[in-house]
């Protein structure tokens, strides 16, 4: 299919500085979690970007000297010449597929504790650092510490410039970077000339950016990345009073302004908090203030709302770092005419937490992320199937769903079957509940592709049971019927059930989804799970009038919540919705009308008036049928059934993207014979020295 003419905006070249971009999707640097430790997994990632169509693809931040050491996080430094193949090889990956190469240059400054290199942090200021409330501090600069930081800088820059590199990133944002600190009334209360004034708080951002452009400017185009507004009103910087007058002061210096706003928690906000394209407000000015060409994020994902930003003058190019993450091949499609084969991003933020917990990233619609070097997993290819062999899969949640497209986009002949009428599983469920809407997406994607498949058949309202599934006697079946939540109190901290938790007035997330309500009278919902359904369960029943208090085991609550930065935001909006909340209370008990939990904090017991309870805890794999069918190994023999696998919440109950990616890998090994002892995937290896080099004292 041709381009819509459209959307022919979205292609024109332009010029950053010395360099052309070949159109106007620019992938921002962001974590992965591959980084340092992962390299080839990072460059294979970043080389997918550039061959899906995005014409700048940029490194996530990369720190260049040893008291900037961001352990225990991976993100990639380039400290030395011996780091510099890592860089060489992204920088080819990326041209061998027509991209430019970006690099983005960090120092965290008093954000990081050095717990590898154990150089003491340099900041503006004599100040705690900030990591992990680890008891460091950071030692503020003298005018020959920056001196030596701005060397620094400007030998990485050259460096990345040797490395092959297009593009480099100069950045002061998400209130972690050096120069952000400086300039930041909060950080730098110095009374040198770069403390004080504006202009004088500025001064470091404005050398490095000069010492940049005369160190590789006619070489390299030059961007600057720079958070407008913290989103704390005054406390902060705003983008109507100093973050304006930042840029105005700078204006003309970068080749690109790339603006945000900070921290990362407000960058990179999810579907549930805010919709596509919500920075606009906060950037809209920037172009106002400068003839430079501006880009902006805001999880764009719809080709016209691209469009429209750059018709309203908002910005002239697309940043994105999740919609390229969750479909690296987004600009060819739209190219391609080809938008409804976009795989959207569903503003989830699971790539950020396993990036925030150091581990290579992953994310909920590509389950390729990540898997590309070690699997050798492509976004859009799988190798064809070696014969026409009929796939079951019993269930369409994520895990069945994936299964059968991928299954069907190799051309196995695929049926699916599903016990009810909708499609989707626990996403349909789950997509009704506040805020969640857009996880729909999961769902959407899949059976829109699945319907262009003539080998794939779909049957709704079809339970089937062991009995059945050997009389369709397919070759392979994929048994992915889900899990079930616990209705007593079993959980991450309670390892023991909950005594009367087999009242009827006891309801578990599945009932709910399922239109069961407690009874009038106040709620309480015992949260030992600490992602977010029972948050949003919380949610649900106060909108519809119930008296809810929210409690858990946990010291915060929705605590894991905070690696997908959303923590504080559920924390607010439950306060704001009047729900009452009982940090590190353990639930030891039902009755009637009320419940007794253990203050964990005083050690106290406390009795809580409550009609209903709802217990979020842990689930069950709904397992059955699989047993079922592996117990009948001669009825399977006699069927001509070959291999029988579980997958997804049915094999171990897990997040959405754990469900897609079990559905992915299956469909990838149909027939393959399993090998237990082999590794699952190719590892990266740190090269160990000779034992004396090794042990040699200096
Ligand atoms: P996952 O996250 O692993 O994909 P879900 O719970 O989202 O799991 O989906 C499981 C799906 O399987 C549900 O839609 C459920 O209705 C369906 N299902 C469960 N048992 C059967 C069965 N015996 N036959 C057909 N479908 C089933
Ligand atoms: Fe988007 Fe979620 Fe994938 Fe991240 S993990 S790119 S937020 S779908």
């Amino acid at each position: 299919m041709d381009r819509d003419p459209r959307y022919d905006i979205l292609f024109e070249p332009l010029a950053i500085g010395p360099v052309t971009t070949r159109n106007r999707f620019y992938q921002v640097p962001h974590c992965n979690g591959m980084g340092r430790f992962y390299p080839n997994g990072m460059v294979a990632m970043r080389g997918m970007k550039a061959e899906g169509g995005w014409g700048i693809v940029c490194t996530e931040q990369c720190d260049f000297q040893a008291d900037a050491d961001i352990a225990p996080n991976t993100d990639i430094n380039l400290w030395d010449e011996g780091d510099m193949p890592r860089f060489s090889n992204m920088a080819e990956a990326v041209h061998r597929h027509g991209g430019l190469a970006g690099i983005e240059f960090a120092h965290n400054g008093q954000e990081v504790s050095n717990l590898y290199s154990r150089e003491v942090p340099i900041g503006p200021m004599d100040r705690p650092a900030n990591y992990g409330r680890v008891p460091v501090q950071a030692r503020a600069m003298d005018l020959g510490d920056i001196r030596a930081y701005r060397r620094s800088h400007r030998r990485a820059v050259l460096r990345a410039r040797d490395a092959g590199f297009d593009i480099v990133v100069v950045y002061a944002g998400h209130d972690g970077t050096m120069p952000f600190h400086f300039l930041s009334r909060r950080h730098n209360q110095r009374c040198d000339e770069y403390g004080g004034s504006l202009e004088n708080r500025l001064r470091l951002f404005r050398e490095l950016i000069e010492d940049t452009r005369e160190a590789v400017g006619d070489r390299m185009g030059l961007i600057v990345r720079f958070a407008v507004d913290e989103m704390m009103g005054s406390d902060g910087l705003e983008w109507h009073a100093e973050g304006r007058e930042a840029i105005e002061m700078l204006a003309e210096l970068p080749d690109l302004w790339d603006v945000n706003v900070s921290d990362w928690t407000n960058d990179s906000k999810t579907s549930r908090f805010a919709p596509e394209g919500y920075q606009e407000d906060y950037v809209a000015f920037v172009k106002q203030v400068t003839t430079k060409p501006v880009a902006t994020v805001g999880r764009y994902t719809s080709p016209d709302a691209m469009v429209s930003a750059i018709r309203r003058g908002i910005v002239d190019l697309i940043g994105a770092a999740r919609p390229s993450i969750a479909d690296p091949f987004l600009p060819r499609k739209i190219e391609e005419g080809r938008f409804n084969d976009i795989r959207e991003c569903i503003g989830c933020n699971i790539c950020v937490a396993w990036s925030k917990m150091a581990a290579p990233s992953r994310c909920t619609q590509n389950p390729t992320f990540g898997e590309e070097w070690r699997k050798g997993w492509h976004p859009e290819m799988l190798p064809p199937a070696p014969d026409r062999e009929h796939v079951l899969v019993v269930g369409s949640g994520p895990a069945g769903l994936e299964a059968a497209r991928a299954a069907g986009q190799r051309g196995y002949r695929v049926t699916l079957a599903e016990a009810g009428d909708d499609l989707g599983g626990r996403v349909t469920r789950e997509s009704r509940l506040p805020g969640l809407a857009a996880w729909a997406r999961v769902r959407d994607w899949r059976t829109h592709q699945i319907g262009k498949m003539p080998n794939v058949e779909v049957y709704r309202s079809s339970h089937l049971t062991a009995g059945q599934v050997l009389e369709l006697a397919p070759d392979h079946v994929a048994v992915a019927t889900g899990a079930r939540w616990r209705r007593d109190g079993y959980g991450h901290f309670s390892t023991t059930t909950v005594d009367g938790s087999d009242a009827p007035h006891v309801l578990s997330p599945d009932d709910i989804m399922d239109g069961r309500r407690p009874p009038e009278g106040p709620v309480l919902i015992y949260d030992d799970d600490h992602y977010y359904m029972g948050n949003v369960l919380a949610e649900l029943l106060r909108a519809e009038g119930h008296d809810v208090t929210l409690a858990t085991p946990s010291a915060m609550i929705a605590e894991w919540a905070g690696q997908t930065l959303e923590q504080h935001v559920i924390e607010e909006r439950l306060l704001e919705a009047g729900v009452e909340l009982l940090p590190r209370h353990q639930l030891l008990a039902v009755d009637h009308g009320e419940i007794t939990t253990r203050d964990l904090l005083h050690r106290r017991e406390r009795r809580i008036p409550a009609a209903g309870v709802i217990m979020v805890t842990a689930r069950l794999p709904a397992n059955g049928l699989f047993h079922e069918l592996v117990a009948e190994s001669g009825s399977l023999r006699d069927a001509g059934i070959r291999s029988v696998r579980r997958i997804g919440d049915c094999h171990a109950p897990g997040i959405i993207a754990t469900a897609v990616y079990e559905g992915h890998r299956y469909a990838r090994e149909i027939g393959v014979e399993s090998n237990a002892d082999a590794l699952p995937f190719r590892r990266e290896r740190q090269v160990v020295e000779a034992l004396g080099a090794a042990f040699t004292s200096r």
